[in-house]
């Protein structure tokens, strides 16, 4: 029997139509405001054709229009292909191809990436303000969603190969926002910080909570540290969504106690963090809740709570309420003494698969189990620890090495700005682990400091056999490591 709820937005406006909703630049809006606002754009959206079952593709940045424009979209049924602003013209048009969107609305700031596609893109493309000045057309407001019904297209990161679009259903959104409030609890007067993206999942399903949940959303355009930190001391924010590098700049500034009573926490993912990262913040009582999640997760799916930060340090903690996790060994056989292995979850927010992707949607999905292509492990008490992924696992005689373990190493040094490592062949080893750093600009380390650094806290089969100082990493749109990028250079030196 399928499972019918009413308008998410037009019940929160109901429900609670004097709550502040949004706060963006010093300007609040209420949850009946945004109905309207969202309506006025949904009768626009209309006008230039879109309908339930259509789908637009959006470039925008963190904006109050973009919120209603996201919004509207949900509204009318539409679903909405939300595009990473930080992806060059020609990613861009790969996604636009790959997702089929009949309508790409993007923001004036990104013109100059439109102009590069317009000409190959067959479809309509137009600016926001263009749409806000447009005609409109009788909106056919859905009343109620179907949790079956795809609502948003995120594309992964494409960190391990081509990015991949991401069918999330209402039901994904709802269960994800729903796990999430059992595992967080909600105080009243909730607000929750976005510097995160809202074309990713993990600003997306901010909003989504929202909704869902009645709470205020603080809107930042874009990060900075030290507007973050004044945002939570001065407005009384409850939680706020980070990744490792945004909690990094926010702790290298903070003192010990400056976070207010108020504040619950930091939403810690989008991927590993170092371990000397948790325990400064931890010195500093700045609450992290460490998670793992994926796009196709519909943001965290395990989540560790701040009083086992210091007994579980690094782990991810437990599957949140509605979800499961296992972890399987090459054959498929479940793992259960605490080894190594692929994660594989289950659960109601896990996405029905990949958009026209059927092999690769059957490759990874089994009897409900979405295989994640990460490997971890459960320790004796439940707890999730994420090793790395698959495809960057590095075997050295006949040992195995996670690259992130040794890239925490180093970036605990206080002269070490970036760091990644991959598997060099070794005529005796198989592999072995090679180092690329990025030091400070004043440091002057060598590469065997270095090693001497990694000696004393890793095994010797785990310390680099080779370590090259260099500019910069190579990072896709999300800031995520492109290993395969520095295999590629390995490749290219050693040939
Ligand atoms: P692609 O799937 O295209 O290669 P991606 O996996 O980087 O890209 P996302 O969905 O943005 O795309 O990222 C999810 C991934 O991030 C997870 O599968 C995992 O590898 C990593 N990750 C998330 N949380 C953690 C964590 N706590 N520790 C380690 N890795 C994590
Ligand atoms: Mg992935």
């Amino acid at each position: 029997m399928k499972q019918i709820v009413p308008n998410w937005l037009k019940k929160r406006a109901e429900l609670t139509p004097n709550r502040i909703a949004v706060m963006f630049e010093g300007n609040e809006y209420t949850f009946k405001q945004v109905f309207e606002s969202a309506a006025r754009v949904a009768a626009q959206l209309t006008g230039i054709g879109l309908k339930k079952g259509s789908s637009a593709a959006v470039l925008i940045s963190n904006h109050v229009d973009s919120v209603m424009i996201l919004y509207a979209l949900q509204m009318l049924g539409v679903r909405a292909v939300i595009l990473n602003n930080r992806l060059t013209s020609k990613e861009l048009l790969w996604q636009l191809e790959d997702s089929n969107a009949e309508v790409l609305l993007y923001e004036n700031a990104f013109m100059e990436k439109v102009t590069k596609i317009k000409n190959t893109y067959q479809h309509v493309v137009l600016e926001k303000e263009e749409l806000f000045k447009g005609n409109s057309a009788n909106a056919d407001l859905q009343e109620e969603y179907d949790l079956d019904d795809v609502t948003t297209i995120m594309y992964t990161s494409g960190t391990t190969g081509n990015p991949k679009g991401v069918l999330q259903t209402f039901g994904n959104h709802w269960w994800s926002a729903t796990a999430s409030a059992l595992n967080l609890g909600l105080t009243d007067g909730e607000r929750w910080l976005c510097a995160v993206p809202i074309f990713h999942i993990s600003g997306y399903s901010i909003l989504m909570r929202s909704l869902i949940y009645g709470m205020t959303v603080i809107l930042h355009h874009s990060f900075k540290e030290r507007e973050a930190i004044e945002e939570i001391i001065s407005n009384r924010v409850t939680m706020m969504s980070v990744v490792s590098t945004m909690l990094m700049k926010m702790n290298d500034i903070l003192e010990v106690g400056q976070m207010p009573e108020t504040f619950r926490g930091m939403l810690l993912g989008g991927g590993p963090a170092p371990l000397s990262l948790l325990e400064d913040c931890k010195r500093k009582s700045i609450p992290v809740y460490q998670s793992y999640g994926m796009t196709e997760t519909a943001s965290q799916f395990a989540t560790l709570a701040p009083e086992y930060g210091i007994e579980k340090l690094g782990s991810a903690g437990k599957a949140l309420f509605p979800n499961q996790i296992k972890i399987i060994d090459e054959g498929g056989n479940e793992l259960t003494n605490g080894s190594e292995g692929e994660i594989l979850v289950k659960g109601p927010n896990v996405t029905p698969g990949y958009l026209n992707r059927e092999q690769e949607t059957n490759n990874t999905m089994n009897n409900g189990w979405f295989h994640t292509g990460d490997i971890g492990y459960l320790d004796k008490d439940g707890f999730l620890y994420v090793l790395d992924r698959r495809s960057d696992l590095i075997i050295s005689g006949g040992e195995n090495i996670y690259p992130a373990e040794i890239e925490s190493v180093l970036l605990s040094h206080e002269d070490v700005v970036d760091a990644g490592i991959v598997g060099m062949e070794h005529p005796n080893w198989g592999q072995v682990p090679a180092a690329f750093v990025v030091k400070k600009k004043v440091a002057t380390i060598s590469e065997n400091d270095l090693e001497n650094y990694c000696r004393e806290r890793l095994a010797k089969y785990k310390v680099p056999k080779s370590i090259r100082f260099v500019e910069e990493l190579p990072r896709n749109a999300a800031k995520k490591l492109l290993r395969k990028e520095l295999r590629e250079w390995l490749k290219r030196e050693l040939t």
